[in-house]
């Protein structure tokens, strides 16, 4: 008996590989349409042949998708997308790991404890995983969200995934770091895309540009995430380790310093990544604002294997404390 992720993905996977043949696209882009098509319960492509449309429809008939909670919509089209990639490398995308995205969903579900509605942003949605996992995470709350990445393949996917999960998010198929057409945000979240950002002319609108040579995307992916936040919300980056000790980082630091209160610094287990160079930390900033003042520790942690459920537990501990003396926020 497949479970019900098991039961979507292979729906998304068998569809694909007839869209994919039929379609001679990749197998990405082939999920995408598929995607579009159990949304809008049709075969929407005109150059399917009659046979494989039976072929489609007939599969399609089978699930409902109405039977399936949203994070086993999300589940199974993550595992589908992951599929994809392996196919077919997206240089500068990499998925943000599940439980990455379920502790910051985690985070962001704390810190937000008392807000009735919000509006969230991640300036680098890529395929909405991490966004979708942490909506899905806010039950009961009014929810306003954006959406943007640069990628068109990837914003598709994103909003197909976010269909699919029936969330009403306002996507934009553009680069994050020119003018944008958002609200300003209750919460940002990002899994930042880290690097040298390749357009010299718009980076030098940025304090946080080099001095000379490149600018590092991920700084000013920080600072026009800092502007587009509302005063006293929150921001929570994935981001290297290595961000506080590059040539850079000094004026990275005193842009902090002038516009945010640090939160809290949460170290992810290296057996996470595949190197400790790509190992990641949980960055999370408060905008300044007329109540916010900073707290009196932040919340600093080195998280262990999240398969070590003693350690895990030890440590969920001192988190809830935390939340429960800086920000009188009960379990
Ligand atoms: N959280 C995403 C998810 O769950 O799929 C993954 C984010 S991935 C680490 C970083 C993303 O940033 C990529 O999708 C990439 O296309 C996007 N990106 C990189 N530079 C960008 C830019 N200047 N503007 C908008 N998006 C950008």
């Amino acid at each position: 008996m497949l479970t019900p992720v098991e039961q979507l993905f292979s729906l998304f996977d068998q569809t694909a590989c007839i869209l994919q043949e039929e379609l001679r696209c990749t197998y990405l882009e082939a999920i995408a349409e598929t995607g579009e098509n159990i949304f809008h319960g049709d075969v929407l492509q005109e150059e399917v042949s009659e046979l494989n449309k039976k072929r489609l429809t007939n599969e399609y008939r089978q699930v409902q998708l109405e039977r399936f909670a949203n994070e086993e919509i999300r589940k199974a089209f993550q595992l589908a997308v992951l599929k994809g990639m392996k196919e077919h490398i997206q240089p500068h995308h990499q998925m943000t790991p599940d439980a990455v995205g379920l502790f910051m969903s985690y985070l962001v579900g704390k810190f937000t404890a008392n807000h009735l509605a919000l509006t969230v942003f991640d300036p680098a949605v890529g395929t909405a995983n991490l966004l979708t996992t942490v909506l899905n995470h806010l039950p009961g709350k009014q929810i306003k969200s954006y959406g943007i990445d640069v990628d068109d393949l990837l914003i598709k996917l994103s909003y197909v995934n976010a269909n699919l999960q029936k969330h009403s998010i306002h996507f934009f198929n553009q680069d994050s770091l020119q003018p944008l057409f958002v609200d300003h945000a209750d919460v940002v979240i990002c899994d930042l895309p880290v690097g040298y950002y390749p357009n010299d002319e718009v980076a030098s609108r940025f304090v946080l540009k080099a001095e000379s040579g490149r600018s590092y995307a991920h700084h000013l992916f920080i600072e026009q995430s800092v502007y587009h936040t509302k005063e006293g919300g929150y921001l929570f980056f994935l981001i290297p380790n290595s961000l506080f000790t590059t040539d850079q980082s000094d004026k990275l630091h005193a842009f902090i310093k002038e516009h945010t209160v640090i939160q809290g610094l949460l170290q992810l287990p290296l057996s996470m990544f595949k190197a400790e160079k790509a190992a990641k930390s949980i960055f999370i900033l408060q905008k300044k604002g007329a109540n916010v003042t900073a707290p009196k520790k932040a919340l600093l942690a080195e998280l262990p294997r999240f398969s070590n459920k003693q350690a895990m537990q030890v440590i969920m501990q001192k988190i809830n404390e935390w939340f429960e003396t800086e920000k009188r926020v009960l379990k």
